[in-house]
């Protein structure tokens, strides 16, 4: 496997110092995947002090020196560098001179949390991989290093990171692992919302993300208690082929791995169980369920620390995931210039996403409706035509030179204007808006 030369720089001045250091964790799984590593962690038996000393003329951002781990700056990037982990063996300083380099390594390899991310590469490049890390990437397994339940008992954290690591290298989980991450799901209440969250959409945006939310469900059930009502909830309607819950996970799966679009499909049904009725037929209706839902997914996203930004987002669309999708440019230039390009083009994902688990029949319908929709909205936006009012062709300085007085019957022109722009009734033209905002002078000024 290839080592880049300024990780290769920072190995050979720790050596020369007199300390062993190996590549290790998630940058040698991702080259024996054939992947480029985003970044390269080392592990070695200096001290960051130490680490500093060995390594002349770099800079460093000491990252966290109590867990013995110091950024190195290089000019191929930053590598983390951190002392052979010990539970907590260097918290006083002490330094593990005892230990013999092979043993600091084998010690700290057996902390890591699977074996797909405890191997760790020799100087001539061979793996060091005590764990069969190699067999279980090859077969496509997340395996704890040890035994699970206690592994999971010392960092709950590591029961996402199993299912995160599952949805992005679409493995699966083996069997003692995923019992033991299923049964102790509950020790999840002791892990902060932040990293939660953190771990939540790394698993989203990966390619096995609905297998692993239906394969783990309770473990989602745990943080999102909310989405519990779903599992089997039978819908009762011709336009729905699976439970609420299963939908939802073929939903995600169904949009791009971007995390604002794959969070709003897994919440976008969230407010349906609380808006079922049947009607006189025994069909199955959930009126009110987008507002419904954009609001328990506001509630639910805060709880979970969401960034603002994301949040305002996600319930945006599952506020309008259930609307009629406009059929006509006019009504496709309303929800433009309500909305804005931006949002209007993330609808439009969406509203493929949900009707991709549907029956043939339906599932065609409802693509149609949206193919039109799309089109509608290509041609006003190719149109460049007139989306809010900063975008029209006059503004209040011209209503002031036709002798409005400076009044709120400026901004009632403009409006009025405005809406018929929208509505097709006036071209977006200097002339026309003039002439009829002449004609409007007579009717809205007292
Ligand atoms: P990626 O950075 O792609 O998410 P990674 O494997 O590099 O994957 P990190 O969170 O950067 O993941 O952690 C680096 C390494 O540290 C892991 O490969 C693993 O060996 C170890 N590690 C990280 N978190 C834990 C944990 N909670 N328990 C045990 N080992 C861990
Ligand atoms: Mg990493």
């Amino acid at each position: 496997m290839e080592i880049p030369a300024h990780v290769r720089d920072i190995l050979e001045g720790l050596e020369l110092g007199g300390y062993p250091a190996y590549p290790v964790g998630g940058c040698v799984r991702d080259g024996l995947l054939g992947l480029t590593p985003a970044d390269w962690d080392v592990c070695t038996a200096a001290l960051p002090s130490q680490t500093e000393a060995a390594l002349p003329g770099l800079r460093f951002v000491e990252t966290g020196m109590r867990h013995g781990t110091v950024t190195v700056l290089t000019g191929g990037g930053p590598v983390e560098v951190t002392t052979f982990r010990r539970d907590g063996a260097y918290e006083d300083g002490r330094h593990p001179a005892a230990v013999s380099f092979q043993a600091g390594l084998e010690e700290d390899l057996a902390r890591r949390d699977f074996t797909v991310n405890a191997m760790a590469l020799a100087p001539d490049g061979t793996v060091i991989d005590p764990y069969g890390g190699q067999e279980d990437l090859a077969a496509g397994i997340i395996r704890c290093v040890g035994n699970p339940s206690a592994r999971f008992e010392e960092d709950a954290l590591r029961i996402l990171r199993a299912l995160r690591f599952a949805a992005r290298l679409d493995f699966q989980i083996e069997t003692d692992t995923a019992q033991a991450l299923l049964a102790q799901r509950g020790l999840l209440e002791k892990i902060s919302p932040e990293r939660i969250f953190k771990e939540l959409t790394g698993l989203l945006t990966g390619p096995g993300a609905g297998r692993v939310l239906r394969d783990f469900a309770p473990v989602f059930y745990v943080f999102m208690p909310e989405l519990a009502a779903q599992h089997g909830f039978w819908q009762n309607n011709p336009n729905h082929i699976h439970d609420i819950w299963t939908h939802t996970t073929m939903a995600v799966d169904a949009i791009v791995p971007d995390p604002v679009l794959r969070l709003t499909m897994l919440l976008h049904d969230i407010g349906k169980p609380a808006r079922y009725f049947t009607d006189e037929a025994g069909i199955g209706h959930f009126y009110g369920h987008a507002e419904t839902g954009a609001a328990m997914a506001d509630e639910l996203l805060r709880r979970l620390r969401c960034d603002n930004a994301a949040r305002r987002r996600v319930t945006l669309l599952i506020e309008y995931h259930d609307i009629e999708p406009p059929q006509t440019e006019k009504s496709a230039r309303r929800l433009l210039a309500k909305l804005g390009e931006e949002v209007c083009r993330q609808l439009l994902a969406c509203w493929r996403a949900d009707s991709d688990d549907r029956g043939q029949a339906v599932k065609e319908r409802n693509l149609a409706v949206i193919l039109r929709s799309e089109q509608a909205m290509e041609t006003v936006l190719a149109q460049e035509q007139c989306f809010s009012k900063r975008d029209m062709a006059i503004n209040g300085q011209d209503i002031l030179a036709l002798g409005v007085p400076e009044s709120p019957a400026v901004g009632r022109i403009l409006e009025t204007l405005f809406q018929q722009i929208l509505s097709g009734d006036l071209p977006n033209e200097r002339e026309p808006l003039l002439a009829q905002a002449a004609r409007l002078r007579e009717e809205l000024t007292p």
